[in-house]
Formats: structure tokens, sequence, C-alpha cells
């Protein structure tokens, strides 16, 4: 394996150079030569040029099938023409006002239209912002200190939620009763005490742990990790009737499980949460995130009538991040959903019949317009079954792949956009047998 790895390596170097002097340069004046920690990829990250429909283009001429989808975000594929033409009339009416537009309520009501849990929209900056708010919103609302989330799940870069993300197994308690173990060192002192860690999957357990806390939690952070986790649908609904019982917030982050379907994964399992999360998609594709929900929730954020909490930020709701998320949701019609179920098929039985045929254990599952596999022997239906499964092996496919003009990454699934054909799935799941053939 290490030799493999050392191979591949080279073979990247050798095939990027344009790329690797990027990197190089950049390493002088920025904190391991990248932008932004995401951004960083052995032996080194790989410099775009462009990017159009399916495709991204990097500096040495490469082009790449783009299953990564700048981050999830990019459903619709790179530059797409209506969007595209949605933000070029913004930009001529100017990049910014600093005062509302038409565009606000012409985008909050196509949100409200789609989803039945929304009765109001507020525009954030990010979906780290969103969960931010949502934190105080639930505290405030029900006068509780604590908030909940699920082992392994991610909301956002703050203290309030950055807890037990992806915890070293030895430090993390056990299976059914997770330990709070804040993420990074350098968080605020106590943030830990103020998180109850739930495991995904185990009804019985939640319940015991919400039950005891019943007094102190304010809200459930979920995210159904859609296409990404494998959880039965009934799941979801459990949570939404405990968290009812015992007048804790649901919260439902949305900001990858949007790609479940037309409205988003609580459209697919058929409840409404108390709030919801978006970014990514619903910014369409520029900066930005989205904090929604029922209306008594929301109007603690009303100051017309002195608002119990304020939510701003000078580039919330943005002129331009309103023209592209409008425009994008206007596209991402049933029909996309439609097409990314023939997709998403066709990729799962392809890479079925991969794994079966090179007598390796893997699992392989997909909703909407994410699927996922890994190397194990276990359904990967929590973040315990996933530490389990062989993350190298799915590391050297990820640059095999990538020497064979596919961008793929590990945590956020393969990603579908709507550019993309049968002849882009079975180009993938060609490339991945023959990594496996390699091994
Ligand atoms: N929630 C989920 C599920 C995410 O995947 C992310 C980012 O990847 C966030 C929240 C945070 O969103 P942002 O990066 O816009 O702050």
């Amino acid at each position: 394996m290490p030799r493999r790895r050392a191979f591949l390596e080279e073979e990247i170097r050798l095939a990027t150079p344009r790329s690797r002097a990027q990197w190089e340069r950049g390493k002088e004046s920025m904190p391991g030569g990248v932008i932004k920690g995401a951004y960083w990829s052995s032996p080194h990250p790989i410099y775009v040029e462009r990017a159009e429909d399916c495709y991204l283009w990097d500096l040495d001429g490469h082009r790449y099938v783009d299953f990564t989808n700048h981050h999830t975000a990019m459903v619709l594929g790179h530059s797409p023409p209506t969007v595209v033409e949605a933000v070029n009339k913004a930009v001529a009416q100017g990049l910014g006002f600093g005062a509302p537009s038409t565009l606000e309520a012409e985008t909050a009501e196509e949100i409200v239209n789609r989803f039945p849990s929304i009765d109001k929209v507020r525009f954030t900056g990010s979906g780290t912002e969103s969960s931010i708010h949502a934190t105080r919103m639930a505290r405030a609302f029900t006068g509780r200190p604590k908030v909940a989330k699920f082992e392994g799940a991610y909301h956002g870069s703050h203290d309030a939620l950055e807890i037990s993300t992806s915890p070293d197994i030895a430090r993390a308690g056990s299976a059914d009763s997770p330990a709070s173990v804040a993420s990074w060192p350098g968080m605020a002192r106590g943030a830990e005490d103020d998180v109850v860690i739930l495991p995904y999957s185990q009804r019985e357990s939640v319940e015991l742990i919400l039950r005891e806390h019943k007094d102190e939690v304010a809200a459930v952070f979920f995210d159904a990790k859609a296409g990404i986790y494998d959880l039965d649908p009934d799941f979801a609904r459990f949570l939404r009737d405990l968290t009812r019982e015992l007048g804790m917030v649901m919260v439902m982050d949305e900001v990858v499980s949007f790609r479940a379907g037309y409205s988003g994964y609580q459209g697919v399992v058929g409840i409404e949460p108390d709030l919801t999360l978006f970014a990514k998609i619903m910014s369409g594709g520029l900066p930005g995130g989205v904090l929604a929900g029922k209306t008594e929730l929301m109007d603690m954020l009303d100051n017309s009538t002195g608002a119990t909490l304020n939510q701003s930020g000078t580039f919330s709701g943005n002129h331009l991040t309103l023209a592209a998320g409008l425009a994008t949701l206007r596209a991402l019609t049933p029909d996309v959903y439609r097409h990314f179920d023939v997709l998403r098929e066709r990729m799962i039985s392809g890479l079925e019949r991969l794994f079966r045929e090179a007598g390796v254990q893997a699992q392989v599952r997909g909703l909407g317009s994410i699927v996922s596999f890994d190397i194990g022997d276990r359904p990967t239906g929590d973040y315990r079954t996933l530490v389990e499964t062989d993350r190298d092996t799915a590391d050297l496919i990820r640059m095999e792949v990538l020497l064979k003009g596919y961008f793929i990454a590990a945590g956020l699934g393969l990603c579908l956009s709507a550019p993309m054909e049968i002849e882009h799935i079975d180009g993938l799941v060609g490339a991945i047998g023959e990594s496996l053939a390699a091994e």
C-alpha cells in the first residue's frame, strides 16, 4: 500500500507540474499553501483554470468530470446558463446595495412554496452562520442552555456545534452514549458541556439520552447525511415525534441534503422540522446561507416589532447571491431529480457489480444526487462504522481516478450534477474498476 501511494503521488506530480508550482508558490503566503483547509489534498491540490457543465479544467490542460461539484453546491453543474444570466443581470444593476431589492420576496416565496415546513426565510452569509443563529434562537425560545447533535455531523465552523464532528474513538466514549469532544483546541471553555452527543441510527439510545436531558436541551440538530450514511427514513420521523414531545426545536440541516429531493430530505421522509438550515445550493453556488422555518421561531427576528434577536451580516442576502439562488431553485425542477434517479441507480448498480466481481467487501448507497461507497463489511449507518472502513484504499482510488480524468473527494460522496449523462457515470465506474484491479 505505501508503495502504491508513493507511485500514485509521483504520477500526479508528473502529470500536473503547473498545479505543483502554484502550490509551492502559495506556501510562502498561505498556511499549507492553500487559501482554505478543504483545498488541501495529497500530493498537492489541483488548480482549476475554468469549469463548465460537469467538467473542470486544470492549469495543465487536463479535463476532469467533476463529482465534487464545489463541495456539493453546483447541483446544476458549473456555470449553468440561466444562473449565469441572472447573476450578470444582477451585476449590471450593482454589485451590492446595502438595501433590499425585489429579489428578496421573490426568493423567499420560492423557498416557502417549496417546503411545507417553512413559513419565513432569512438569508445569512453561510451555512455556518445559519447554524450559529439557529442555536441562539432555539436557546432563547426554549430558555434551555444546551443543544444536541449527532456524532460525526458537521453544522459549520463554530464553538456551539463543532463538537464530536470526527472525534478520536479513544476519547469518544461508548457507541450508544457518545462523549462530547471539542473538535479543535482553542474552543471556548465549556463548549463541550453545552452539547449533548447522539448516536445516529440508534433509536433507543437517542431516546434515553434526550429524555435524560429533557430540561436542558433546546434543540436537536439533524443532518440526515442523505446518500452518505445509510439511514432508515423512519429515524427522522422518530426524531421529529420525540423532539415535539420533549419541547425541543428540531433543526434540520439541509445544507447538503437538499440534494435528496425537490423539498430536501424532509420532503423525502415527509416531516416538518421547526427550523431548516441551507447554504451551498440555496445560494446558487455563491457565498450564502439560509435560515428558515416556522413563524413562531422566525418572528423572534422581526425587527419591526422589536426583535428578540438580531440576525444580519454585511453580505447576508446580497443581491448577487439572491439572483443565483433564485435562478438555481427555478431550474431545479422535478425533472432534474428524475434525471438524478436514473444516474444514481446506474452508479449504484455499477459499483455494486464492480466490488462483487473484485471480491471486495464494500457498502454502496445513494439518495437523490449523492452516491457513496465504503470499503468495509458493515452498512455505514453512523460515524463509528464509517471510521472502521478502509479509507486508505478509498484515497488511493481517488488518486487513481484523478489520473484518469475524474475528480472525486472523500467525505461528501460522489455528487451528481444535472449536465451529467450515463457515459459520465459509466466512465467513473470503469475507472474505479481499473483501480480495484490495480490493487
Ligand atoms: N452543514 C453541513 C451539512 C455542511 O456540509 C456544511 C459545510 O460543508 C455546513 C453546514 C456549513 O456550511 P458553510 O460551509 O456554508 O458554512
